[in-house]
């Protein structure tokens, strides 16, 4: 093994399995830091490993114990450099999770300066005098400024981060990423003479993720969003150890149904709804309310699905517009409303696996959270892209083995995700 990333969420940890993958390096995810010998077993063949928490929101501390138990199990395990991986548009609270994690990430490989850089171009966040942008909007100005959990409402990366760390914070800007590898070298140098710790780096293209991939090859530590994943394989190709293989077009997926679970109550996850509708999918819509009240169980959309015909996918919603989901909230509670129908899921997910489905597609963060979960799964194969950030991954330890699986976040993808993403498969006996 010679990269280990750390990811704060489950489909962020897809996002960046994936950009490795296409980078030339065969890369496994798992869930957690693996307790079975089977799942450690995976680390050795291949040359990334990305260990998946949900330490996103979760307190600081536990976010940093979390982090360190996993840095330890792959420096353990050969890791030549870690990557601290967050999201793109820089989830978190002035209480962290992503200051505290990468302090303490640093002080732990013994390194003395690290980069900040969250931009994925391809998936239009950019940083810009160290502004991050969503699209044209300044990230404070974006739908982010609203999110339940982490509101973002300054776009500043240097005074987000610096309000998260005792480290000293800087900046690298465009003008410098510009000029190439060795002068972003040399500002970084200087940045580390001044004792800064921490140092948010401008990207706007594809070509400066691989500038300021390049440029940060001897660090033992480097923190981002999966765009900062895109520059680190050629390092270990240029240094004579990784020789990159092709990407396969397709992955081998069993005899079996398909499904497509929706959790997410995202608009581009319901603009896909709409159109697998009209592409003629068999669709269940489950409400909230009607599993509160028992009035609908896993086994029922179960038992529903078995009868359909075996031609398509079957999808089972619990999406709905703002509107319900707070009628929904205010009279079960925002998290309980949000647990039962994760626990629905879960148990459906294992009731549909139980009846034959061998394909399955999941949309919301948190929900494939706990389909994994429920499924029992610990580690998953990195296969083909759906679309930008979403491959198709095959269970490669844990329970299901061989299930394919694709978990998307629910604002990823394109409208025709759900219809699109079989021909991605290759039937192949189990
Ligand atoms: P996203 O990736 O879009 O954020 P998530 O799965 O992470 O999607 O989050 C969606 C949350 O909304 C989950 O906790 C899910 O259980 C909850 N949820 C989904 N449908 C409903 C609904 N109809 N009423 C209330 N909560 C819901």
């Amino acid at each position: 093994m010679l990269l280990g990333c750390i990811a704060d969420d489950i489909t962020g940890a897809t996002d960046v399995a994936l950009m490795l993958n296409e980078a030339g390096m065969r890369t496994v995810q798992v869930m957690g830091v693996p307790r079975s010998p089977a799942a450690r077993a995976v680390f050795d063949d291949f040359d990334a490993v990305v260990v998946a928490l949900k330490s996103r929101t979760i307190p600081a501390d536990e976010a940093v114990a979390q982090s360190l138990e996993a840095a330890r199990a792959l420096q353990a395990a050969g890791a030549r450099q870690l990557l601290f991986k967050y999201c793109s548009t820089f989830d978190s609270t002035p209480q962290g999770n992503i200051g505290p994690v990468a302090e303490a990430l640093l002080e732990e490989v013994g390194g003395d300066l690290a980069i900040v850089c969250p931009a994925f171009p391809a998936n239009a966040r950019s940083i810009y005098m160290s502004n991050l942008f969503v699209g044209a909007q300044p990230l404070a100005e974006s739908p982010m400024k609203d999110h339940p959990l982490t509101p973002m409402r300054d776009s500043n990366l240097v005074r987000v981060m610096q309000a998260q760390t005792r480290a000293r914070v800087s900046a690298v800007t465009h003008a410098v990423v510009a000029q190439g590898v060795n002068q972003v070298r040399e500002a970084l140098a200087v940045a580390r003479e001044n004792g800064e710790r921490f140092v948010v780096t401008d990207a706007i293209s594809n070509d400066d993720l691989l500038v300021l991939g390049a440029a940060v090859n001897a660090m033992a530590l480097v923190t981002g969003g999966s765009g900062i994943a895109m520059g680190l394989p050629a390092n270990f190709e240029r240094a004579g150890l990784l020789k990159r293989g092709a990407v396969a077009a397709k992955l081998a997926a069993i005899p079996g149904r398909g499904a497509i679970l929706a959790g997410s109550c995202s608009a581009a996850t319901r603009t896909q709804i709409e159109h697998a509708q009209k592409a003629g999918l068999p669709t269940q819509a489950v409400d909230a309310h009607a599993i509160a009240k028992g009035a609908l169980t896993p086994a029922m959309v179960a038992a529903w699905a078995a009868e359909q015909a075996a031609a398509h996918p079957v999808l089972v919603y619990s999406s709905a517009g703002p509107d319900a989901i707070a009628e929904v909230q205010a009279e079960l509670g925002r998290e309980a409303a949000g647990a039962l129908v994760e626990t629905f899921f879960g148990d459906l997910a294992m009731a549909l696996v139980d009846a034959g489905v061998t394909r399955l597609i999941v949309a919301g963060g948190e929900t494939s959270g706990a389909v994994v979960h429920a499924l029992g799964i610990e580690a998953l194969d990195i296969g083909p892209a759906i679309d930008p950030g979403v491959p198709w991954t095959r269970a490669v330890a844990g329970g299901t083995p061989g299930l394919a699986l694709a978990c998307k976040s629910g604002n990823f993808g394109a409208a025709d995700f759900f219809t699109k993403a079989w021909a991605l498969l290759d039937e192949v006996q189990p």
